[in-house]
């Protein structure tokens, strides 16, 4: 009897994880094609490094081809164009032999910007973001640039977004950057954010965060601006909603993030982000056969704030959900239920987040509240170990070894 086949689209976290972990469950029981418009994982912690010189793009990518092979897993570099639920179908755009039948489906396929989310984010108006690879390189153009005509830098995220570590790591790093360079007193260092309280993450905060980033604040000589939204930028004036504006030489701004066109124009598959809704165990609402994991699997936010915020899908919560994912399919392919099951919001949160040369260590018991534990452990280490944790992640990722922690 042929193996069933289980399609996975998307090569980043969710994808390659899920895809070698299954082929790992499995072995020859399963054929495991990956399909992604990406031949090169990316990691994207990193790319908050990317703008200032610290990390060039063959730095923190590696390719996908090598490990899959290696294990037994197909790949086609393509995107995903269409999915048909009833058939059982993906469509790429591929020229020829485009359609590709499964039996099991995982939805990895990550974030798109949101970017007119407010009128005039573009780098056009010296407004950049770093939340994916080209954008970080853009930003990093333009921040070379900037060396030589400095002027008032505004860094922070707009009304809906989630990914705040980045945009406070970035922060960080950027007045650390402008300490190195000379021109750290010259230029004012603004934080926008919709955040209700400094340190909130889009987690609900963590005992003493407030403080602790009000102290960092301080010690850096930010200014804050939070529980805010923004209305619009125009070329180098941001204008917040209550009619505050804010001028910049150079902004870095974290836009919301919404699910990939393809997982959106599925009836029934996805939100109005177009994230799929899944169960606890990976699996579609709608489709005991089709899994989502990361950032493409919705999560429903408990925030009711004055001004919206999203909810942070990181790197470790990701892996969780791919493994789950794996070991339910592979449940299901032996005949048996789906048994493994994981709320996102009980999954542990584990982050380091880089301040330049100093940083600090997230650890929760559960990424959402109510929580027994949530600390900050902040201090040089940080940084150090987030140098050391790219190094590992990365040689782990190149030989395909997802089932190391
Ligand atoms: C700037 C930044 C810093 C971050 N820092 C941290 C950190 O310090 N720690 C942490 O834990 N997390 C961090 N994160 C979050 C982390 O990057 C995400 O959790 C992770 O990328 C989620 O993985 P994913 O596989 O779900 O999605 P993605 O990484 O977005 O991967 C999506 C994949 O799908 C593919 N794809 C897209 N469209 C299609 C299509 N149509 N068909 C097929 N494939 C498609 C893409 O090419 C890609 O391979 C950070 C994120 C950013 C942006």
């Amino acid at each position: 009897m042929a193996a069933d086949r289980v399609v996975v689209l998307g090569s980043n976290f969710g994808g390659f994880t899920a895809a070698l972990a299954l082929k790992h469950e499995l072995g020859d029981d399963v054929a495991v094609t990956v399909i992604s418009p990406s031949d090169r994982f990316v990691f994207n912690p990193s790319l908050i490094w990317l703008p200032f010189g610290k990390r060039t793009a063959a730095d923190i990518t590696v390719p996908v081809i090598p490990p899959f092979e290696a294990h037994g897993v197909g790949f086609v570099h393509a995107a995903a164009t269409s999915i048909d639920a009833v058939a059982r179908t993906v469509t790429t755009d591929q020229a020829t032999g485009n359609v590709h039948p499964y039996d099991y489906l995982v939805i990895a396929t990550g974030y798109r910007n949101q970017m007119d989310i407010v009128p005039g984010l573009v780098p056009e108006n010296k407004a950049f973001t770093i939340t994916t690879l080209p954008d970080a390189e853009r930003a990093g153009v333009a921040w070379r640039r900037f060396l030589d005509n400095p002027g008032p830098v505004v860094i922070g995220a707009t009304q809906g977004a989630g990914c705040f570590g980045a945009a406070y790591e970035f922060l960080f790093n950027m007045s650390y950057q402008l300490k190195k360079n000379g021109i750290r007193k010259r230029v004012p260092l603004t934080y926008v954010t919709p955040e209700p309280f400094l340190g909130h993450f889009g987690i609900g905060g963590l005992p003493h965060g407030e403080t602790l980033l009000g102290l960092f604040m301080k010690k850096e000589r930010i200014t804050t601006v939070g529980d805010v939204a923004i209305r619009d930028i125009d070329d180098g004036r941001l204008t917040l909603t209550d009619d505050r504006t804010i001028d910049f030489a150079y902004a870095m701004i974290v836009p919301p993030f919404i699910g990939q066109e393809v997982v959106h124009t599925v009836p029934g598959l996805a939100d109005a982000k177009g994230y799929v809704t899944v169960r606890d165990t990976y699996q579609s609402v709608d489709h005991d056969e089709i899994y989502a994991v990361g950032i493409a699997a919705a999560v429903d936010s408990p925030w009711h704030t004055a001004n919206p915020i999203g909810i942070p899908k990181t790197g470790f919560p990701t892996e969780q959900q791919a493994h789950v994912a794996a070991k339910n399919i592979a449940a299901q392919i032996r005949g048996e239920k789906p048994e493994v099951h994981k709320e996102f919001g009980d999954i542990k949160g584990i982050c380091v987040m880089d301040a330049g040369n100093n940083g600090v260590i997230i650890l929760t018991d559960k990424m959402l509240p109510p929580r027994k534990h949530g600390m900050l452990i902040p201090g040089p280490q940080a940084h150090a170990m987030k140098l050391a944790f790219e190094k590992y992640f990365l040689w782990k990722t190149e030989h395909g070894y997802v089932t190391l922690p």
